[in-house]
């Protein structure tokens, strides 16, 4: 009976993945950082030449670098390169209640609250959480990582069909300051609730590095395929979602301008407090909903089943601007921090600088039952669920938040594009 009961725990539970900012609030902020590109600001030449080569063919009255960077921001969310297993179901990359998660999410955070063991600063791992609500997947017995099956931790590639025209990044190992023995120990012998998961910027540089190193498109190119994501939906089963994809070059401008996307995105998650604090738990997936919500002005969450199926019209949700303020991106772009930023662009350094601004506002439990938030003011909210997060400070707070991941998107792509076009130019 005990066995009975464990099964339908875990399967209950199964309310996995945390994919930070949902796909529909990462689209919004590049649509923010264009808005702003295009009505607000004495844009650099280079960055302007870029718009100029972006808008060659107004399909949808958007720069086309503008439609690149929502679908390669979007599909990060959709790459199946974390693999677990489980006595119950083996192996598995992501999970389904509602809206479909990938594992791969877990590689999007950066712990900024304590130094790391393994790296200057860790990405998520289960020691550091409390255990409790999302967090606590981790922790289920017979839960493994499989690094054997998972890229970027080493393995081979379970499923490589996906994977047709994007880039490989190689193995997130980076700065890593363990032995050959403790990465094996993490990844393939141990439990998950022992695995330290590399921080974020360490596929953020990657990712960032491909773009630098690819060439000028010399033609405009787009590639479409389907890749099916294998997942365990809420029940023992294991099931397959299908999810469109595509991806596009532009003349002129680099090959690889879809691996910005990927360190785009990684830098946005880092916007979303609990991904810089290495929590999956403590009202992380209520945050994000309200977010969904206060983005579109709407009582209640967007449908977000068209990010799934990877057949979404840029167009859709362009209404969904209700977080964007250019008066506080300009305040946040101001600001020290990013003056002070050198001029080549050091990705961990602004990761890390984010992820500082954005663990400021703190969430944990008063006791057992109690939720808290705390804000970078010192105001404490508490109460019994998540709900406390619907208060108007809160709100104010996710505003800044959003444009704060703005700011840092525009910071991020200008300083990209002067740098790659500089190494062009020596070439
Ligand atoms: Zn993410």
């Amino acid at each position: 009976m005990r066995g009975y009961l464990c099964v339908f725990w875990i399967v209950l539970s199964f309310n996995f993945p945390a994919v930070a900012f949902n796909s529909l609030v990462h689209e919004q902020i590049i649509k923010s950082v264009f808005q702003y590109l295009n009505t607000r600001k004495k844009v650099s030449p280079t960055t302007s030449k870029w718009l100029e080569l972006g808008n060659y063919q107004n399909l949808h009255t958007q720069n086309q670098i503008e439609r690149i960077l929502i679908r390669s921001i979007i599909d990060v969310d959709y790459q199946p390169d974390l693999w677990m297993s489980a006595w119950y179901r083996s192996p598995f990359a992501g999970g389904q209640v509602k809206y479909l998660g990938m594992l791969t999410s877990l590689y999007h955070f950066l712990n900024v609250t304590k130094p790391g063991i393994f790296w200057d600063y860790d990405g998520y791992a289960y020691r550091h959480t409390d255990g409790t609500g999302n967090d606590a997947y981790l922790g289920m017995a017979g839960m493994k990582i499989r690094g054997d099956l998972s890229f970027p931790l080493g393995g081979r590639v379970y499923d490589d069909a996906h994977r047709r025209g994007l880039t490989y990044l190689g193995a997130y190992r980076h700065g890593f300051k363990g032995s050959e023995q403790d990465w094996q120990q993490l990844f393939f012998e141990g439990a998950a609730a022992q695995a330290v998961l590399p921080p974020s910027y360490v596929l953020g540089q990657m990712a960032y590095d491909a773009f630098l190193a690819s060439k000028r498109a010399v033609k405009n190119k787009l590639e479409e395929w389907d890749s099916s994501l294998p997942v365990a939906d809420g029940y023992i089963f294991l099931k397959k979602v299908k999810h469109h994809y595509w991806r596009q070059e532009i003349m002129g401008l680099p090959l690889a301008l879809d691996s910005l996307g990927v360190t785009l995105h990684l830098l946005q998650d880092l916007a979303m407090p609990h991904h810089a604090q290495g929590l999956a738990g403590y009202c992380h997936p209520e945050l994000e909903e309200i977010v969904d919500e206060l983005v579109c002005n709407s009582e209640k969450i967007p449908d977000l089943s068209q990010y799934e199926t990877g057949y979404f019209d840029v167009l859709s949700t362009s209404a969904c601007q209700n977080l964007y303020e250019p008066e506080l991106v300009d305040s946040i772009a101001r600001s020290s921090t990013l003056v002070d930023m050198q001029n080549k662009l050091n990705i961990r350094d602004v990761f890390i600088d984010i992820a500082k601004r954005s663990a400021e506002w703190q969430f944990g439990k008063l006791d057992k039952k109690t939720m808290a938030t705390r804000l970078p003011d010192g105001t404490v909210i508490s109460g019994d669920n998540c709900d406390i997060l619907r208060h108007k400070i809160v709100f104010d707070q996710a505003k800044f938040h959003y444009n704060m991941a703005v700011a840092y998107s525009l910071f991020v792509l200008e300083k990209a594009a002067q740098e790659w076009e500089n190494l062009n130019l020596k070439k």
